[in-house]
């Protein structure tokens, strides 16, 4: 089976052939567990780096537009390459249906639909948020983890139960990301802010900061207003940064932590670009280590961002024979992971 996938809810325009000769070890329950080493996964990218402030919709849809055809084309050609015999160069295409901002999914949604009705392949509507998590579920073989989504726009814990990905916790306000990169647009660093907090908090010394978690849920719009109020009053940026990093971890750590705890389950696995920082994985794997639990971070280029993930999504649900009609194709922008109903896995799985 190959799958092309097409990512596009923000700022990464990807593209991505995934390909396996065992498509059946990617439905939960049978005999087999997906070997993500014999699997291939091409992935071609391309970012919409905004000129100054954050991500301004209306630019990174113009991006869309202009790298969307460029980055499909040439994981087609990737999986022209690849095909030998007869029939089409793929066997389904899958794409983002959501979550994300509403002018970019609809020039993916237009891409995948046009790529699949010329192909005359099955259309396959992933929920981004539940790529982030399969991902790591793939990669790991962890049969049913608790995953820590924190991406830009997001930040949530789920867990799966009765057949849906339940949010066990979330952000009461922005998304960890998102709420990082207004604190470095504050004190004047382009975007994305998150590699620019990491690389300045080695230099810092840990300053205090708000730390605001109810019950299984975070906040995090009082510790950027502490952050840029310790800014105005001179406080060093690195000591601000090292504050941001432990504080902001630390909740989504004692949240991991309690989701874990809740669901009795030993396996966490992290999703989202924010997981890309060494400090935030170092925590996870640490009280992961202190509860006996297995830990996974999918490496750099499947945490961000990108088309991989959705052509591995793409994939256990065309093994599972869900696809999705054109006439039902729209996008939508507020797509939640528990609105999905998870056709790959067992349906008496727990
Ligand atoms: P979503 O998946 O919710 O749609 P998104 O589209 O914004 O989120 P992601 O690629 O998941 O995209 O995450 C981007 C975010 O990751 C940005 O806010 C960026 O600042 C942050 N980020 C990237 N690298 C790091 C890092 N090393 N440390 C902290 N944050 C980081």
């Amino acid at each position: 089976m190959r799958i092309l996938g097409i990512e596009g809810t923000a700022w990464a325009a990807s593209a991505a052939v995934f390909e396996t000769d065992d498509p059946d070890a990617l439905r939960s329950g049978t005999d087999r567990a997906p070997d993500p080493a014999s699997d291939h996964v091409f992935i071609e990218s391309n970012p919409y780096q905004p000129d100054s402030g954050g991500i301004h919709p209306r630019e990174a849809a113009e991006h869309m537009s202009n790298a969307i055809p460029e980055v499909v084309e040439t994981a087609l050609a990737h999986a022209a390459e690849r095909h030998d015999g007869d029939g089409p160069i793929v066997d389904g295409v899958a794409f983002s249906q959501g979550p994300g901002l509403g002018p970019c999914l609809r020039i993916v949604g237009t891409a995948a639909r046009s790529v699949a009705q010329t192909l005359d392949v099955p259309l396959l509507g992933t929920n981004h948020m539940v790529a982030h998590l399969e991902i790591g579920r793939y990669q790991s073989g962890f049969e049913s983890p608790v995953c820590l989504n924190a991406s830009g726009a997001n930040a949530h814990l789920l867990g799966y139960h009765n057949g849906r990905y339940r949010v066990l916790g979330e952000t009461m306000d922005t998304g960890v990301g998102n709420s990082i990169d207004k604190f470095t647009r504050h004190v004047g660093w382009t975007h994305p802010g998150g590699p620019k907090v990491e690389q300045a908090a080695k230099d810092g010394s840990y300053i205090d900061m708000p730390y605001v978690v109810k019950g299984m849920d975070f906040s995090f719009s009082g510790i950027m207003s502490a952050a840029k109020d310790e800014a105005d009053d001179g406080t060093p940026v690195e000591d601000i940064c090292v504050g941001l990093q432990e504080t902001i971890f630390g909740m989504l750590t004692e949240v991991a932590e309690r989701a874990l705890s809740l669901t009795g389950t030993d396996e966490l696995v992290l999703g989202g670009g924010v997981g890309q920082n060494a400090r935030l994985r170092e925590m996870l794997a640490e009280m992961c280590e202190q509860r006996g639990a297995k830990f996974h971070a999918p490496e750099p280029r499947f945490l961000r961002d990108n088309a991989g993930m959705i052509a591995v999504l793409g994939a256990r649900m065309l093994a599972a024979g869900d696809t999705l009609p054109v006439s039902e194709s729209q996008v939508n922008p507020n797509f939640r992971p528990d609105q999905v109903e998870v056709t790959w896995r067992g349906a008496r799985e727990s």
